[in-house]
């Protein structure tokens, strides 16, 4: 996609420094990182949700990203990391290529997600699970 910024990435018309490439996806660190390593992983083709990806591109995103992650730990200057997509503007998807963040983590990196703790009511659970046992496809 011409105006998409990932895609000139891809087509080598703007500079990242790039990780890891291959046939299906890309890697490169992210420009503004919430720690020193903090990576992101992108399939080779435009696509804004990963809902709308092709399988193969969906299992080589986590493959690698996995992979990304496990490798920063082997250089023994992180003990584990976070993978973290963010689908859709309501959930903070800013660039709008399926993008997965790989953010190396040590204890003392001082990085925190601001995750709060909701609590259900009466049948909320069982609406929620019927609504999406209905819509639900493999
Ligand atoms: P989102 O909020 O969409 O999940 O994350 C977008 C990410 O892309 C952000 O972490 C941001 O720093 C990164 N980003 C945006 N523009 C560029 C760019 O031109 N180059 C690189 N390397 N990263 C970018
Ligand atoms: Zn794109």
């Amino acid at each position: 996609m011409s105006d998409c910024i990932f895609c000139k990435i891809v087509d080598n018309e703007i500079p990242a420094h790039k990780l890891y490439e291959d046939d299906l996806v890309l890697a490169f660190l992210d420009i503004s990182p919430i720690t020193k390593g903090h990576t992101l992983v992108i399939p080779k083709v435009h696509q804004e949700s990963i809902s709308a990806l092709a399988p193969e591109y969906q299992a080589r995103l986590i493959d690698v990203s996995s992979k990304i992650g496990k490798t920063f730990v082997r250089t023994q200057e992180y003990d584990g990391f976070n993978l973290h997509l963010n689908n859709g503007q309501c959930a903070g998807q800013v660039v709008p290529h399926v993008h997965m963040h790989v953010v190396p983590r040590i204890g003392t990196d001082g990085f925190h997600w601001n995750w709060r703790s909701l609590e259900y009511k009466e049948n909320q659970i069982e609406v929620l699970i019927t609504k999406f046992n209905e819509k639900f496809t493999t």
